[in-house]
């Protein structure tokens, strides 16, 4: 017996991925894609349309179709999914044969939206698309025990949204979804740096600067780094040297966001459960969790252990292939 291809995706607001069982990531691109606007086609998806970001003629304009977390660009997004899946069919050696597929999509997305990606993969010739709510993903990527009658938190922090659930007996007992993350934190440096320093650094420039000199509300020895832009007054390229604690100061709002999404899930946390959380702790998973000082900040905040989850940028493309066995099994169970 052949047993069909069994495949996760991760359609993030930063960076999609594809797992397959037995093979693990396949694919881990930024959601990008590059439009010619004259003729209205894809030229590039991915890697090589983030390259392009900023540095492109005008006819070729970069869109993030994902961006803030809902499916903005809806025809794109499918686009863009269709050219991923057909890379991995050809590359990784992976059978597209009828493949079963998991898809985890962000949770502000409505229902005819989620029912288009469905279609999208559908016609890309799967026998069946489930979909998965994402805080349920990045609990069972994050190796969280998820199916047991105790609460599991998880708090995965993306480009576009953060995502906060509690999880028991494999269900989503309490969660909050907040359209703040990562890509704030890059919007908040691009402003800071405009408004102190009248230069204007670009999208890349200022998620590196985060990336290198970014902390959570954290005491730290303050670091330095130098940053090109354009003077918005001569017009010249010009480098200013960037504090840490400037760069923590332009990002604090964000993170409050963030703070305030987890305490007030806690709050609406059934007391049961409560308890098992103060034992267990907070995993926090997603690329934004792997800012400096995050962990130690947020369990000051809200003084309960906080662990990193093992893999955080893969945590939810894992989870979503993982979880087909677990969505089967539940269906069975319902019929
Ligand atoms: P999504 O699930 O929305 O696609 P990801 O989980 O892939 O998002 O996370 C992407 C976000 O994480 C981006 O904003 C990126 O800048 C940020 N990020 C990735 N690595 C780091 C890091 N080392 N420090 C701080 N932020 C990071
Ligand atoms: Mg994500």
């Amino acid at each position: 017996m052949f047993s069909n291809t069994e495949i996760g995706i991760d359609l993030g607001t930063a960076n999609i991925l594809i797992y397959a069982k037995n093979k693990g990531i396949i694919l881990n691109e930024p959601s990008v894609v590059a439009v010619d606007t004259t003729t209205n086609q894809v030229v590039a998806v991915g890697n090589e349309a983030k390259e392009m970001i900023g540095k492109t003629p005008r006819n070729i304009v970069p869109i993030r179709p994902l961006k803030d977390g809902v499916i903005a660009d809806f025809d794109m997004t499918t686009q863009m999914l269709k050219a991923f899946l057909k890379k991995v069919s050809k590359k990784a050696g992976v059978s597209m044969r009828k493949p079963s597929v998991v898809v985890c999509t962000p949770s502000g997305s409505t229902a005819v939206e989620r029912r288009a990606i469905d279609n999208a993969v559908k016609n890309f010739g799967a026998k069946e698309v489930h979909l998965i709510e994402e805080p349920v993903a990045a609990a069972i990527g994050a190796d969280l025990p998820v199916a047991e009658p105790t609460a599991s938190m998880i708090v995965d922090i993306g480009g576009g949204t953060s995502e906060v659930g509690i999880i028991s007996f494999g269900g989503v007992v309490a969660s909050r979804s907040v359209r703040v993350g990562g890509d704030h934190m890059d919007e908040e440096i691009i402003q800071y740096i405009k408004r102190h320093y009248n230069v204007l650094i670009g999208e890349s420039s200022a998620e590196k600067i985060k990336m290198e000199i970014g902390y959570a509300l954290v005491e730290h020895s303050e670091e330095e780094m130098d940053v090109r832009g354009r003077d918005l007054v001569t017009g010249l390229p010009k480098v200013v040297s960037i504090r840490s604690t400037e760069i923590q100061r332009s990002i604090k709002e964000v993170l409050e966001s963030i703070l305030h999404a987890i305490t007030e899930t806690l709050e609406s946390c059934p007391p049961e459960l409560s308890g098992d959380i103060v034992d267990q702790g907070i995993t926090i998973t997603g690329g934004g969790s792997l800012l400096k000082g995050m962990q130690e900040w947020l369990s000051n905040e809200v003084n309960v252990p906080v662990h990193l989850a093992q893999n955080p940028l893969e945590s939810v493309a894992i989870g979503t292939g993982r979880s087909l066995k677990m969505i089967q099994k539940l269906q069975k169970a319902v019929k």
